[in-house]
Formats: C-alpha cells, sequence, structure tokens
C-alpha cells in the first residue's frame, strides 16, 4: 500500500508517503509570514498553504521516489483547526483522489497527533495514557486503540501550548514564545517567583489564571523597576514553565493512578519542552512507568501522523467520500 498523507490545519503544510507501513517521505513548510503579527494570521495562512502545497507534495514524492499514479489511497487533515487552511488541503486531497481514482481518507489532526506514536519504535501498546499538549489543546486521554479513544480531561481555556506563548510575550519574547521560553528557562531558578497552578478537579487544566497573574506580577514589578523582566528574565521563565509543568504531571499522575495504565506517552508540540521531558522522566522512573515521547519532528504538525492514523483506517475500512468537507471543530471522540 503506497498513501500519500496532507496536513494543512493550522500553519504548517505538510506531506508524506508510507509505502507498505514505512514511512518514506515527510516534509514541513513552515509559513514565517506569522511572527510580525504575534500569532497566526487565519486568512494568510490560507494563502501560504496554497503557495507551498504543490511544491511540499511534490518534494514529498520525490524523497519517496514514487509517482503520483503509484500512489494506492489520499489521507488529509479534515479537524480541528483553522477552516481556510484544512480547506486548501481538503480540496487538494480530493481532487487527487478523484483523478487518480483512489480512495480518500479523512484524518482526525488530534487523534493523528496521538497516533504519531505508531510511525516508528518503541511504539506503547493499547490501552495507554496519552497527555497531548499542543498549540490548541490540552488532553487526557484513554487510548484503547486507533479507533477507540476516551478524553479524561481536558482544558476549559488556554492550552498548554497558549499558555506557554501569551506568557512568553508577556516577557516580550517573539512569537511563537514556547520554544524560545523553554531556552531561557534553563538557565533560571524555577523557583525563584511562584505562580499558580492550573489543576482543577478531576483530570481538567486551566491556563488562562496563569496568564492574569504572570501580567499582574510583572506590571506590579516593572512599575518599581523598570528592567525587572530584563534582569529576571532566566528566573521567569524557569518559573513560568515550571508552573505548567507542574499542572500537567499532576493531572497525568492522578489519570494513571485513576486508570491504572503505567504506559504514559506525549503528544503535541509541548512534548519538545525540556522541563516537561525531564519532570515526566523523573516522575516514572518514580512511579515505575513506560514513557514514550515522539520524535520532535513528530510532534508538531507533520503529515506523517496524518498518514499513521490513515494506515490504521485503512485496515479498518474507515473511508471518506468525495462529499466530505473540513470540519474546523472536529471532536476526538
Ligand atoms: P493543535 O494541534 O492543537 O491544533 P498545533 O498543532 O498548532 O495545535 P503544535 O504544532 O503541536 O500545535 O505545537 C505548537 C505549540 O508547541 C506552540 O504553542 C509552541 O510554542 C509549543 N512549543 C513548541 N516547542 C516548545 C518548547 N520547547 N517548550 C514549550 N512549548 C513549545
Ligand atoms: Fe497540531
Amino acid at each position: 500500500l503506497t498513501l500519500l498523507a496532507i496536513e494543512s490545519s493550522c500553519d504548517d503544510t505538510g506531506a508524506a508517503v508510507f509505502r507498505n507501513g514505512q514511512l518514506l517521505s515527510n516534509v514541513v513548510a513552515g509559513q514565517a509570514v506569522h511572527e510580525q503579527y504575534g500569532g497566526v494570521v487565519p486568512e494568510l495562512a490560507s494563502r501560504a498553504h496554497q503557495q507551498h502545497l504543490l511544491p511540499v507534495v511534490t518534494a514529498a514524492l520525490r524523497q519517496a521516489g514514487i509517482s503520483k499514479n503509484e500512489l494506492d489511497a489520499v489521507a488529509v487533515t479534515q479537524g480541528p483547526g483553522l477552516l481556510g487552511s484544512l480547506l486548501v488541503g481538503n480540496l487538494f486531497a480530493k481532487t487527487l483522489a478523484l483523478a487518480l481514482g483512489k480512495p480518500l481518507l479523512a484524518v482526525n489532526h488530534m487523534r493523528a497527533h496521538i497516533l504519531a506514536h505508531f510511525i516508528r519504535a518503541p511504539r506503547p501498546a493499547f490501552p495507554f495514557l496519552c497527555l497531548t499538549v499542543s498549540g490548541g489543546h490540552t488532553q487526557l486521554v484513554v487510548v484503547r486503540s486507533p479507533a477507540d479513544m476516551e478524553i479524561l480531561g481536558q482544558t476549559i481555556d488556554d492550552a498548554a501550548g497558549e499558555a506557554f506563548d501569551k506568557t512568553a510575550k508577556l516577557l516580550g519574547l517573539p512569537y511563537p514564545g514556547g520554544p524560545r521560553l523553554d531556552k531561557l528557562a534553563q538557565t533560571g531558578n524555577p523557583l525563584r517567583f511562584p505562580f499558580p497552578e492550573g489543576a482543577l478537579e478531576g483530570y481538567n487544566f486551566s491556563f488562562s489564571g496563569l496568564k492574569t497573574s504572570v501580567l499582574y506580577f510583572l506590571k506590579k514589578q516593572t512599575a518599581a523597576n523598570p528592567a525587572f523582566v530584563q534582569e529576571n528574565l532566566a528566573d521567569l521563565c524557569a518559573s513560568i514553565q515550571h508552573t505548567i509543568v507542574q499542572t500537567l504531571l499532576r493531572q497525568l499522575k492522578r489519570a494513571a493512578y485513576a486508570t491504572g495504565l503505567r504506559q504514559v506517552a506525549l503528544a503535541g508540540g509541548v512534548a519538545a519542552n525540556s522541563g516537561l521531558r525531564q519532570g515526566l522522566q523523573a516522575l516514572a522512573e518514580a512511579e515505575g512507568w513506560e514513557v514514550f515521547i515522539p520524535d520532535f519532528e513528530f510532534c508538531t504538525d507533520n503529515a506523517a501522523m496524518v498518514g499513521q492514523a490513515a494506515l490504521f483506517q485503512y485496515e479498518a475500512g474507515d473511508f471518506a467520500s468525495q462529499l466530505t468537507s473540513p470540519d474546523p471543530r472536529l471532536k476526538l471522540t
């Protein structure tokens, strides 16, 4: 089975090729155009997808050494995401599948983030517990099979990635601030500035309180000392990161206890965070869990994870029709 997968849910244009279950190529084009606005501008994202999609697909096919006539199926992200961005990938994939006379697979982006664990070994065995931490989502999921997932808890406001990006913005770091905050945090004291944690009752999360608390703290401090942020940048970054990581790990631990699951997985772009990785490794050692974290290229938005999810759907006979349309609010279950 030779499969082409396309991802265009937000601001990364991706294409990947699988043959007989093996990933042959995984190409992603980012969009620098949003940096100057401090966030993703949906209209500009759609236009950039239109410019990037054909070159990205062409590169993925070339790197895989596959001609489009050899494809047996075409997969595409159906949602959730930005409607205009999803439409570009969806229309492209439907047109290609129709022209080739091959089946189309419509993939749920959040399931794909989780199923990224199956692209390469080590792969978790079902069932396992997955903490998905991305730019738009924070979810604790029991993964029983590729098609059977249950959300135990999720954020009631901002996502973990958003919490990183928004607090980084308050510190004057350029967008997206998450990776920059992580880097600065490495030389800072995580216990210097205590901020409120966002673990709620049950397994839910809330990160908007952290953002507000950082905002008011900085206002007060800079009124007394305008150079406060510059002078304490590393400690501020480390303290914010520590708070977010502690919140995530607290709920993960609760969920692991309640479900009895001992295989624990991270998914989504925030899985790249060094504090979260270290914190989870330490917790796993103490608890005797087995930890799974995909390679970074499979954590942020990419088409390989979409292809992997599509392979499971192909096996299950879960195909999409030409009448399928993107769903910006597609739910995990
Ligand atoms: P969604 O899948 O929910 O629609 P997304 O796919 O756009 O969101 P990802 O690409 O999975 O999100 O992740 C991007 C997020 O990860 C951004 O918020 C970014 O700041 C954050 N991020 C990436 N690397 C790090 C890091 N090292 N530390 C903290 N945050 C990070
Ligand atoms: Fe994503």
